[in-house]
């Protein structure tokens, strides 16, 4: 989408907001406001009031939102005076309004914008009129805590979405139903593969045998890239001293998100949110020479961060989570080299996962905070290190967009996000350079003129979080996982008893090649057992029974074709050993 069309959908998305907000006071004028601004998808408001609205009241809500686009108000923009702004709001008992004109410095400009008997502190810019908001729906009811603080009073959030045209709201609307049909947490429980524990804690998964499996197929299998390009895998504690933290910065800049420290003889311990630290003791256990750049290290670490309830979301936002993490020491005429190489195999990566539509992105500082300590080291070097950053993946060659305000305190980023069957945007591979870590960790290697220097530090991940990408993996195949990530291939269904012999010898023989096959040796009838193998998404279910048997067949059913028919034992192994090789997914 242009920047422009952005723009204006944000205008009207945030009239959306406001019109939301007047039919609330009609229905309910005890509701106090809190705010109202446009999102990615839509818009939102948040409301203090005490009884719950209830999914009858969205709708009442909705209808009333309608007349008031009839009524095609006209929007106007007023610039007033703290005082009068202050007055208007004290009048009115707007509480939360007041604290928003409380950090508004004095001398700056106040708006409001007014529609019909509705005004609202508000920087703007709206559409002209609410009847140009025609296309626009209610969605869901949400808790949030005034300005994201839990110590705050729980508000109540109404989300909504609007849309220019009609049959991109329907289209909007369709992607939500089936985003709602493939939830990861919803497919993850039916199928068996990971559950969360109240008493085990929020955000902590815990993986099932099958979820276990196709997790651990997925980090053999990317732990298997990595080494084919030059990675060495690493392993490290879970835990490291306070100092570690401090001196790589974590600590000063990344506090919020740790676990509380633990003490114990005096000593300072503190769960890793990362793992770069342990990389650089890695580096640091030998003496560096020019000869031995790149030097790349590869880790499935695990991670901990403390994430706040409220955003915690299945195994998209968890607290506890493994990482494909690698750090890259390199000089600084191989830096070019090193980026362009991490791309290539994110993307090659995630092909193999049935992901080709990807976006990248420059993640650099937002500018407003590039000096206000959000940001580790000097501001020139910064500068330099982001045009020189831009410059590269320009001469890559490839669409980028400018991402300010997602660099990481230590340096910029590249970040390659995917699109899924729906659509939707995943951010995954990372690729972080570090200009602090190793000056604050004193790494050098001796160059060819036989001095100390520096070495440059790349942090990246390419599938990013495990836990996350498998939520990704799941929601975009809706559970129907490719054959050859299948926790479970092929299922043998023995008709009667007397077939059971038979179907474990298949089930051997396939067992043997690398085919995951299991027997349901149930007591339920055939026909349970077929509904019952393609509500847990088994790509291959073979049926054995007495014709198999005599005529050493199997009869074949793949998942969403239905019957095969029936095919010797060789024919449907090198099918589905072909099937793996390729990765296809359908
Ligand atoms: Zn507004
Ligand atoms: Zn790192």
């Amino acid at each position: 989408m242009s920047n422009e069309n952005e723009k204006s959908l944000e205008k009207l998305r945030h009239s959306a907001a406001h019109i939301l907000a007047q039919a609330v006071k009609r229905l309910y004028p005890e509701v106090k406001l809190a705010i109202g601004p446009s999102t990615d998808t839509g818009f939102y408001y948040d409301f203090d009031r005490e009884i719950s609205f209830t999914p009858e009241d969205l709708g009442l809500i909705q209808e009333e939102m309608k007349k008031i686009v009839k009524e095609n108000l006209p929007i106007t923009c007023k610039e007033i005076t703290k005082e009068e702004a202050l007055t208007s709001f004290t009048t009115s008992k707007d509480i939360y309004k007041l604290e928003l004109l409380e950090a508004i410095p004095e001398g700056d400009k106040i708006t409001i914008f007014e529609q019909g008997e509705f005004a609202d502190l508000c920087k703007g810019p709206h559409m002209e009129k609410t009847g140009q908001v025609r296309n626009f729906k209610l969605l869901k009811l949400a808790g949030a805590y005034w300005r994201g603080k839990e110590t705050n009073q729980m508000l109540q959030r109404i989300y909504g979405t609007a849309f220019f045209d009609k049959k991109e709201l329907k289209e909007y609307l369709r992607l939500l139903e089936e985003a709602k049909k493939r939830d990861h947490r919803k497919i993850g429980k039916e199928l068996g593969y990971f559950i969360f524990d109240e008493q085990v804690g929020a955000g902590l998964p815990i993986w099932l045998p099958k979820g276990a499996k196709l997790l651990s197929m997925i980090e053999a299998y990317d732990t298997k890239k990595h080494e084919e390009s030059g990675y060495k895998e690493v392993r490290s504690p879970h835990l490291g001293l306070v100092d570690l933290w401090k001196t790589s910065g974590h600590y000063y800049h990344y506090l919020d998100t740790m676990f509380p420290p633990m003490e114990r003889d005096n000593q300072t311990f503190m769960v890793k949110p990362m793992n770069c630290p342990f990389h650089v003791s890695v580096y640091k256990a030998g003496l560096r020479s020019y000869r031995d750049l790149p030097i790349r290290y590869f880790e499935l670490g695990k991670v901990y961060r403390y994430e706040k309830s409220g955003v915690l979301h299945g195994l998209l936002r968890v607290r506890s989570f493994t990482q494909d993490d690698a750090h890259i020491f390199c000089s600084a005429e191989q830096l070019e080299q090193e980026l362009n190489s991490i791309r290539e195999f994110s993307v090659n990566l995630f092909k193999d996962f049935g992901f080709t539509d990807l976006e990248i992105y420059v993640s650099i500082r937002d500018k407003e905070h590039s000096d206000a300590g959000k940001y580790i080291g000097d501001t020139k070097e910064w500068d330099l290190i982001e045009k020189e950053f831009i410059s590269i993946v320009e001469r890559m060659g490839i669409p980028y967009q400018i991402d300010p305000g997602e660099a990481k305190f230590y340096g910029p980023a590249i970040d390659i996000k995917l699109r899924d069957a729906l659509g939707r945007l995943w951010q995954c591979t990372t690729i972080q350079i570090d200009f602090n870590l190793p000056t604050k960790f004193g790494l050098t290697y001796i160059g060819e003129d036989g001095e100390a220097h520096v070495p440059f530090m790349l942090h990246t991940a390419a599938l990013g979080s495990m836990e996350r990408f498998i939520a990704i993996l799941l929601e975009n195949y809706a559970g129907n996982l490719p054959l050859w990530i299948s926790p479970e291939q092929v299922r043998i269904i023995p008709i009667c008893d007397e077939n059971i012999p038979y179907s474990k010898e298949i089930c051997n023989t396939l067992n043997e090649v690398g085919i995951r096959t299991s027997v349901d040796e149930g007591s339920e009838r055939m026909n349970a057992k077929i509904r019952k193998g393609e509500i847990e998404k088994i790509p291959y279910l073979f049926i054995i029974g007495k014709n198999e048997q005599e005529e050493e067949k199997v009869s074949v059913r793949k998942r969403h074709r239905k019957n095969l028919g029936s095919m010797t034992l060789d024919e449907i192994k090198l099918r589905l050993l072909e099937e793996i090789e390729k990765k296809v997914n359908d």
